[in-house]
């Protein structure tokens, strides 16, 4: 048991919450006011072990394996409504868990019962298919649910994430394992709560809290577990790929991304601007989508620029609960000073720095993690700050003269996850947009996602959909099935049937 004072989270396994088999716990800090604000269970692999044996009992169980497709969807709905009359409870505690400001959390999270009712609308409308296959042969596909779904996310909109893996893996008839982020666990399992009140069966969902050294690789490793559906950084989903490969456990990888933003000379410089903003400071640019490379043309390198920085110098950066605040602070004191790094590699390198670029410590934001919106310019596609992922306020600015020009440069990445595209021009646009090597392109628009929507990247920001028909059927296994119809006496056995 806990000794502390701080309200304490434990671990949800088999429709209760108990406590970690070693009793350990972890601070969770708030960024804002750099203060340990609640403790959370510090699981391990006997704690794993327990939850994966409640999901696979649970699969096959009749409260769960019993429901029709119907009934399924009724129960998703019912956590919908549940999770519309928590939206605000659960908007404040990711604001304190991660800094993400009250404005957006409000927004994400009053969204957050679509997400549950698009899947819901699924569950009883994903259909096999009969083939056409010669002969006398009748043959089908079934769409199967995999099993037990391990669902591994990342700090930076965890109950938003978690919802578009559990929502999908439940309308296919699976039953999962969480593992949330170490540095934002309480929404995940507060949403519990509404998923038990809801109905949803006990084992179905289980959430083992503590760090990927400990819940995360005992869960990828767990001989229990039939899919691992992971959002995080690229470098952790290449080591998880690598564990699963030797189990030959398929997994879904939402990665990291280093994403264009484009400008045309044709574009609308004023809403550019805003969706350069909006790319790379929302969030504090602490989102997988974060258009962190713009790329402006030179005719209007000038004037998107002068946009940008005008807007940015009276930017409101402070208290992510202050409905007036635009940028917070960065989720964590270890990633603030990897922000900071990146800032001086920068500079080092030779980008020149025209923006910000510092740990921002006035007044009352001294004790939180804030850091100033920061850009670069001159800078090249060799550079450390071109080339990797930083998740944080930090924009290379890079100029370009031809269409081919920056389509190359944009796709010289090792990532592929999202890029903006900027143009007056419908040709222009829809030729770039097939151009580029990313899952999702916006065009006039930034930042817009939907669960209607499949959203994944290519090349090192992985693979797999989530949202859309896509991300339903990721959550399915295919079976086909091969009937003989025929009464005729079986022919030779040493050549192939058809
Ligand atoms: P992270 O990779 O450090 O951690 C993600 C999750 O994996 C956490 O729960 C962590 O505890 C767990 N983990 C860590 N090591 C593990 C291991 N060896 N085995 C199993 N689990 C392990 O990422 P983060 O810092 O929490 O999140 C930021 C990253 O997430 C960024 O790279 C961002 O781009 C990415 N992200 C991607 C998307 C997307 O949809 N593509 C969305 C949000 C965030």
């Amino acid at each position: 048991m806990s000794t502390t004072t701080l309200p304490t989270y434990d671990i949800f396994i088999d429709g209760e919450y108990v406590t970690p088999a070693d009793g350990r716990y972890l601070d969770s800090i708030n960024p804002a006011t750099g203060k340990a604000w609640y403790q959370v269970a510090s699981a391990g692999a006997v704690d794993v072990d327990r939850a994966v044996r409640a999901a696979r009992a649970a699969l096959t169980s009749p409260a769960w394996a019993g429901l029709t497709p119907s009934a399924r969807g009724r129960l998703l709905r019912r956590v919908a409504d549940g999770l519309a009359a928590r939206a605000e409870d659960l908007a404040l505690l990711e604001t304190n868990d991660n800094g993400k400001l009250i404005r957006d959390t409000r927004a994400l999270y009053g969204n957050l019962p679509l997400i549950w009712e698009y899947f819901a609308g699924w569950a009883d409308k994903v259909s096999g298919e009969v083939v056409p296959t010669v002969g006398t042969n009748l043959t089908y596909l079934r769409r199967e649910p995999i099993g037990v779904v391990a669902a591994i996310v990342p700090w930076n909109a965890p109950i938003n994430l978690a919802s578009h893996k559990i929502a999908a893996a439940l309308a296919m008839g699976n039953t999962v394992v969480v593992k949330p982020s170490e540095i934002t666990s309480a929404g995940i399992l507060e949403m519990m709560k509404v998923l038990d009140e809801a109905g949803v069966p006990r084992g179905v969902v289980n959430v083992v809290t503590g760090t990927g050294a400990d819940v995360g690789e005992a869960l990828v490793a767990h001989p229990g577990v039939d899919l691992i559906a992971f959002t995080g950084g690229t470098a952790t989903g290449t080591a998880i790929a690598k564990k699963a490969a030797e189990r030959h456990v398929p997994v879904l990888l939402e990665l990291g991304g280093k994403s264009p933003n484009i400008v045309f000379d044709d574009a609308n410089t004023s809403n550019a601007a805003n969706g350069i903003i909006s790319g790379i400071f929302a969030a504090g640019g602490q989102a997988c989508t974060a258009g962190s490379r713009v790329y402006l043309h030179n005719a209007v390198y000038d004037e998107v620029l002068d946009k940008v920085k005008a807007r940015m110098s009276d930017i409101r950066l402070g208290n992510p609960l202050a409905d007036e605040t635009e940028i917070g602070p960065i989720a964590y004191e270890a990633h603030m000073n990897r922000i900071l790094d990146y800032i001086r590699i920068g500079q080092e390198e030779g980008a020149d720095l025209t923006f910000g670029g510092g740990r921002v410590s006035d007044g009352e934001l001294g004790s939180g993690f804030y850091v100033a919106p920061t850009i670069f310019e001159n800078v090249t596609s060799q550079m450390t700050i071109t080339r990797e992922e930083i998740f944080g306020p930090v924009l290379s600015v890079i100029r370009f003269d031809s269409d081919e020009e920056v389509v190359r440069q944009a796709n010289d990445s090792a990532f592929g996850l999202v890029a903006g595209v900027w143009t007056q021009n419908v040709n222009r646009a829809h030729r770039i947009a097939h151009q580029l090597d990313a899952g999702t392109v916006w065009v006039n628009t930034y930042r817009a996602l939907s669960p209607v929507a499949p959203f994944g990247g290519f090349k090192a920001s992985g693979h797999g959909k989530e949202g859309g028909e896509s991300g339903v059927l990721e959550m399915t296994r295919l079976k086909t099935v091969w009937v003989n119809l025929s009464d005729a006496p079986t022919n030779d056995p040493f050549i192939i049937q058809k």
